[in-house]
């Protein structure tokens, strides 16, 4: 059984941390970063990809992709890989919508940059300020089945969304979800590693 973990909305200070507990229980994860942040932490972006995880893009300021026009669509989806091929010396093809906001008009850009736009099957919203962490972590343990991609966030949405401004309950939360979900026989693998299978 195969499992992606991703993590939306970094690099932020609760990065290293989760690379620490992913290091730990040998999981392999997937990060999709905003450009603004990259360029502010870009040695975090390098330790996410030397760890051997993955990294896609989620645009260059985070905003809701459906309420803007095309040339800012595509600005901003441009603006974050580009920020990100910088930092890794390389393009990724991966993308995801701020929210998952991307309707019709969204995805045929995404698909006309030549970029794949990744979902999520698992979502417990952990960037809501009323999530705890045991909240996160019942969400995900009875949401999982394999082949599942699973959405968390190493760092919090930026304005106008209100969101928590402290990652802790996602931290603590994975890092008994790695120790349960590797116990119920689930490998931890990249979005790609998943879509290979
Ligand atoms: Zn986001």
């Amino acid at each position: 059984m195969k499992l992606a973990l991703t993590f939306d909305d970094g690099p932020s200070a609760w990065t290293p941390t989760v690379l620490d507990l992913l290091r730990d229980h040998e999981a392999r994860a997937t990060f999709f970063v905003i450009g603004a942040r990259v360029r502010e932490r870009p040695d975090d972006v390098r330790r996410i990809a030397a760890e051997g995880h993955e990294l896609g893009s989620h645009t260059l300021t985070h905003p809701r992709l459906t309420e803007i026009p095309d040339d800012e669509v595509r600005s901003e989806i441009l603006g974050g890989a580009e920020a990100l091929a910088e930092v890794l010396g390389e393009a990724s093809p991966l993308f995801r919508a701020p929210g998952f906001h991307a309707a019709e008009r969204e995805l045929a850009i995404v698909a006309e940059l030549g970029l794949e736009a990744v979902f999520a099957d698992v979502d417990p919203e952990d960037w809501r300020a009323e999530k705890d962490s045991h909240t996160i972590f019942r969400h995900v343990l009875d949401g999982v089945r394999d082949g599942a991609i699973v959405d968390l966030h190493d760092g919090y949405p930026p304005p106008p969304t209100t969101a928590r401004d402290d990652c802790t309950p996602t931290v603590e939360a994975l890092d008994h979800l790695l120790l349960c979900l590797r116990a119920e026989g689930y490998e931890l693998v990249t979005v790609s590693a998943l879509a290979a299978v």
